[in-house]
């Protein structure tokens, strides 16, 4: 599904050089690289704040500690994403309320969002899925509306950008209270182990951010809130430091992989390609670098006619990697379950895991391989 091989092939020199500099200053943890990566980020994504933690996964468990959400507040997420966003939600004694998606962008979807809000709702997480943003317009004006707080898990739309109603423009994940990243090998920007990140324009949260991160330490010693242990590593960092300046060439290699698999479906009726229309505002419909709100994460197609798991298996005889992500609605995984919810409330989702298939996309695709995978589907699914 990735080449992370051959990614580092081409970058292995400035790398090697950066993690030899880690090893011979012993600096490990909180070394130079950490402040140098942070520095960087914030300047990439335009934000004062970046936390740097040790996981995606952390980085949303954080945000929500940060925001002082307690124990019965109602948060917002989607059904159909990855496990670690409602986990966190549960993890803290939150109540996760999980709701549907649309069927053409996979996230979030805005008329569920508006039925979903009660007295007790206090936060929403839009999840900007396989790399593309949701409809920040709507959901931060129902955030205004009902005062709450919005937190984007951004772990698959690094590097993505917002266009607003209005034309303005903003990194993904830099839009609501607080946005949170994963830096797992094969996300975007991926290092070499676990990492992670949090994003915030608010001082003072940036300072609790901070505190907690670190045992709930503002002064060595002495621990004003309960915090916990969540650290970027000085290795991870310098792997970061290296790959940052690369990120926008990475998005740009993935949305031309995207443009080839998109042209070689164009005619398959039995197969829908992503919609790239999230943002508000219209855009071509085409996916361009002005439009460029989907950074493709995961390039995912629907396979209409009833054969996406035979699809599945004749790729795999093939030889060639696909996944189902994902394959079992998160309303319906056993540590999830809740009277409240309503099979009719998940008619997308429910759909979705019958339909969606992921297909290799990564950094370092080339025509021959594309044509290749083009070819065996329009064959098999033609
Ligand atoms: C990867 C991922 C996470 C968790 O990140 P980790 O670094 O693996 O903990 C959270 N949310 C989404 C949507 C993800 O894809």
């Amino acid at each position: 599904m990735v080449d992370l091989k051959g990614q580092y092939a081409k970058i292995k020199e400035t790398v090697d050089a950066s993690i030899e500099e880690v090893l011979d200053s012993s600096a490990y943890i909180n070394g130079p690289y950490v402040q140098q990566f942070q520095a960087d980020l914030e300047k990439y994504l335009d934000v004062k704040h970046v936390i740097p933690c040790a996981n995606g996964t952390d980085a949303l468990q954080i945000a929500m500690m940060g925001l002082g959400l307690e124990q019965g507040d109602e948060v917002i997420t989607v059904d159909f994403t990855f496990a670690a966003t409602v986990e966190v939600i549960a993890l803290l004694k939150l109540t996760p309320v999980l709701i549907d998606v649309e069927a053409d962008t996979f996230n979030m979807d805005i008329d569920a969002l508006k039925k979903a809000i009660t007295p007790k709702t206090k936060a929403i997480v839009p999840v900007h899925l396989f790399g593309q943003v949701a409809n920040m317009d709507a959901v931060m004006s129902v955030a205004k509306e009902h005062n709450l707080f919005v937190i984007e898990d951004n772990a698959q739309a690094i590097g993505a950008t917002y266009t607003f109603e209005d034309g303005r423009k903003q990194k993904a994940g830099t839009i609501g209270n607080v946005g949170t990243t994963s830096f797992f090998p094969s996300k975007n920007l991926g290092c070499y182990g676990d990492g992670g990140a949090i994003f915030t324009n608010n001082d003072e949260l940036a300072h609790i951010l901070r505190g907690i991160v670190n045992h709930g330490m503002y002064k060595r010693y002495y621990h004003d809130v309960v915090g916990v242990n969540s650290r970027l590593d000085s290795i991870q960092a310098a792997v970061l430091k290296a790959k940052l300046p690369l990120l926008d060439e990475y998005c740009d290699a993935r949305r031309d992989a995207a443009r080839f698999y998109n042209n070689a479906f164009a005619s398959n009726s039995n197969i829908i390609t992503p919609s790239t229309k999230s943002n508000a505002t219209p855009n071509c419909g085409e996916i361009c670098d002005t439009c460029d709100c989907h950074v493709f994460h995961q390039f995912t197609l629907q396979i209409t006619n009833g054969k996406r798991d035979a699809l599945h298996q004749h790729l795999l005889d093939q030889g060639i990697p696909n996944a189902i992500y994902y394959p079992v609605p998160l309303h319906a995984q056993k540590a999830y379950q809740d009277d409240r919810y309503k099979e009719d409330d998940f008619t997308v989702t429910n759909e979705l895991i019958e339909t969606v298939i992921s297909l290799p996309m990564h950094t370092e695709l080339d025509k021959e391989q594309l044509g290749f995978i083009t070819k065996t589907i329009n064959e098999f699914v033609g």
